[in-house]
């Protein structure tokens, strides 16, 4: 993601009414925050926002929460949901390496991760999102049945990805290195802004669904 800095976006996303503003306080909450008891989806990298927000549309009784490090990104997620306003998704301007500081044990029934940053250096490998340290850290928030979605055009990454599910607690339920041609796992596929953009330039999509190993 080319990040610009765009100039007043601190001061917007402090303001903004979507964006959780002290998700810490939130933990073990997020049933009050919301208002109701509809179970809560996460996308991690959420970047621009239109996977969660056309989500959020279709699915009104399900919550989501958007998690995204950049201000300057998140900034035009917020406009889409200035223009919608549903009631059903909040964001979080932060980074993914605290989930377990704003989401308690058992509280999240799925985690979408979207073209995460791939890290390509070994020695950043821990901060890849489908790394084994991240999916033990999404162990702890997710439900006894939650899900892991994952996709990316990234074979390596992908690759990556699939050898770190055992060590991370998971195992694959569903998986295809083809995704736009896959007719069961492409049913309902909302594609993110990364996945429009480099499938048009003919690259193929991987995608995982990861459940708890036991
Ligand atoms: N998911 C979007 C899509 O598919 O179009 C954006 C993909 S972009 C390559 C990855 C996004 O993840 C960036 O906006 C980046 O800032 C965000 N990101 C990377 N690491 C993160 C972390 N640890 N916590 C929160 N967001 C993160």
């Amino acid at each position: 993601m080319r990040l610009r800095n765009i100039p007043g976006a601190r001061e917007t996303i402090a303001e903004s009414q979507w964006i959780v503003q002290d998700p810490a306080s939130c933990k073990e909450k997020w049933k009050e925050r919301f208002g109701n008891d509809h179970p809560v989806h996460l996308e991690i990298g959420t970047g621009k926002g239109k996977f969660i927000n056309q989500l959020a549309v279709e699915n009104p009784d399900i919550n989501y929460v958007g998690i995204e490090k950049y201000s300057s990104v998140l900034i035009r997620a917020l406009d889409k949901l200035d223009e919608s306003q549903i009631g059903n998704l909040l964001f979080i301007r932060g980074d993914a390496e605290l989930i377990c500081e704003y989401f308690g044990e058992g509280e999240v029934e799925k985690i979408y991760l979207n073209f995460s940053d791939p890290w390509p250096k070994d020695r950043h490998a821990k901060r890849r999102l489908p790394s084994k340290e991240y999916l033990r850290r999404f162990a702890q928030i997710l439900t006894k049945d939650g899900t892991i979605e994952f996709k990316t055009d990234n074979r390596a990454l992908f690759d990556f990805a699939v050898d770190e599910v055992e060590a991370g607690g998971f195992k694959i339920l569903q998986i295809t290195y083809d995704l736009h041609s896959d007719p069961v796992m492409n049913e309902g596929n909302i594609m993110t802004e990364y996945e429009e953009r480099f499938s048009a330039k003919g690259n193929p999509i991987c995608k995982y669904i990861l459940g708890r190993k036991e």
